[in-house]
């Protein structure tokens, strides 16, 4: 017998795990609104025509090797990204207070924080949003931390809990960890509107509560960058200490190339030197150091002008499309006279929708009509096409009725 026969067969990621079960059904008809991946209306994945210019930049270079990154990654990609989350003038950045580590796209980057956290920071416990991304729990859990959560979303408002949020950070010991989703929350779409950001940073100052951004979708909520960015840029212009993790796998569409960003914003600069000498240990005998190319795509668009103006452009269209997927949704739901207020639909943020329905309602649509989506009832709107929301609307209309 083999020595490893006492394995036992592990379920299905529940995220990606969704797109297994989709690819195994052999209907026409079927969709898959589980992962977080943009499609075209002719439901294609994406790539930018920016990041194709850049590409044949990189190509086109005889003088680029493939040498090793440093551990820490490519010099001016981690530049750039800093200011691209903090903006141009941030002063943080002018006083050298940042240390920005490139790392393997966003959820890298979320480990490599939390491993860092584990072995230097004083407090281990960080709270999560309920609901959260699921894989949080694990980054942060095998990262050495203990996680708890926070009230977050309110299912009979679809809206945020914000008297809960404030009464659960204002119980959180003191110097706790609190990830925070710096736009476009997943799974629920609910984000604070800037006056509710302002509330959360003064209490979490005032109790010393240490900001842990994860900025997944910077661009992908409005359609601007540098509004997405705000309650980042918030939190830093008070001069307090937070962490950042940056993903480009949304906003540039890089997803498998997995380029991604750790920044760790501290009072000074000779603490951020420090810092980045413990982050250089986590990393080394993690990965030893981060792939070239895509921080290379990345790079080379936002040291351009040119380039930077066309990403910000085919980006505002892609959140476009996603806010149109909204609408027609919604329009639909309204003409069939689907039970239940729908308007959830339009007002939540970003890529997904939390429409509510339960697992069993979920399981009723992908037997029936072979739409496939996370069983919380999360529906991927950047999935989804004018083609394809009558189905759609068609399958919630009949779950709910
Ligand atoms: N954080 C959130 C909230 C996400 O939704 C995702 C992706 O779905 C990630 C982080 C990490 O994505 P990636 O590792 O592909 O950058």
């Amino acid at each position: 017998g083999s020595v490893f026969s006492n394995v036992v067969q592990a379920p299905e990621d529940p995220i990606l795990g969704v797109t297994v079960a989709y690819n195994k059904d052999t209907s026409p008809l079927k969709l898959n609104l589980g992962v977080g991946a943009y499609r075209t209306e002719e439901g294609k994945p994406l790539v930018l025509n920016v990041v194709r210019k850049a590409e044949q930049h990189l190509v086109n270079d005889s003088s680029r090797v493939k040498e090793y990154l440093p551990i820490v990654g490519l010099a001016d990609f981690n530049k750039l990204s800093a200011k691209l989350i903090l903006g141009d003038d941030s002063p943080a950045i002018r006083e050298n207070r940042v240390t920005t580590v490139q790392c393997l796209s966003g959820t890298g980057s979320l480990r490599v924080g939390g491993e860092f956290l584990a072995r230097h920071y004083h407090e281990r416990t960080i709270y999560l949003p309920k609901p959260t991304w699921g894989n949080h729990i694990k980054v942060f859990n095998l990262a050495g931390l203990t996680v708890k959560n926070y009230s977050y979303y309110d299912p009979s408002t679809r809206g945020l809990n914000f008297q809960g949020l404030l009464e659960d950070l204002g119980s959180a010991p003191p110097g706790a960890i609190i990830l925070l989703h710096a736009c476009a929350h997943n799974p629920t779409g609910v984000d604070p509107t800037p006056q509710q950001w302002e509330q959360i940073r003064h209490l979490m100052r005032s109790r010393s509560l240490l900001p842990f951004f994860d900025s997944a979708y910077q661009g992908f909520a409005s359609g601007s960058l540098d509004q997405d960015a705000q309650p980042v840029r918030m939190f830093v212009a008070d001069g307090g200490e937070c962490l950042i993790a940056q993903s480009y796998a949304k906003n540039m569409g890089l997803y498998g190339e997995r380029v991604g960003a750790l920044s760790i914003v501290c009072k000074a600069s000779d603490v951020a030197s420090r810092v980045e000498s413990q982050l250089k240990l986590v990393i080394r005998p993690m990965y030893s150091n981060p792939p070239i190319h895509g921080a290379s795509i990345v790079a080379t668009i936002l040291k351009d002008s040119n380039l930077y103006q066309e990403w910000t452009v085919e980006l505002k269209a892609m959140a476009d499309r996603i806010i149109t997927m909204r609408q027609k949704l919604f329009d639909a739901l309204r003409e069939k006279g689907t039970p239940g207020d729908w308007s959830h639909i339009i007002k939540q943020i970003g890529m997904f929708t939390f429409t509510g329905l339960n697992s069993e309602q979920v399981a009723f649509m992908t037997k029936e009509y072979h739409i496939y989506m996370t069983s919380d009832g999360r529906i991927s709107m950047a999935g989804l096409s004018s083609r394809t929301v009558p189905h759609l609307a068609d399958a919630i209309h009949s779950a709910v009725t």
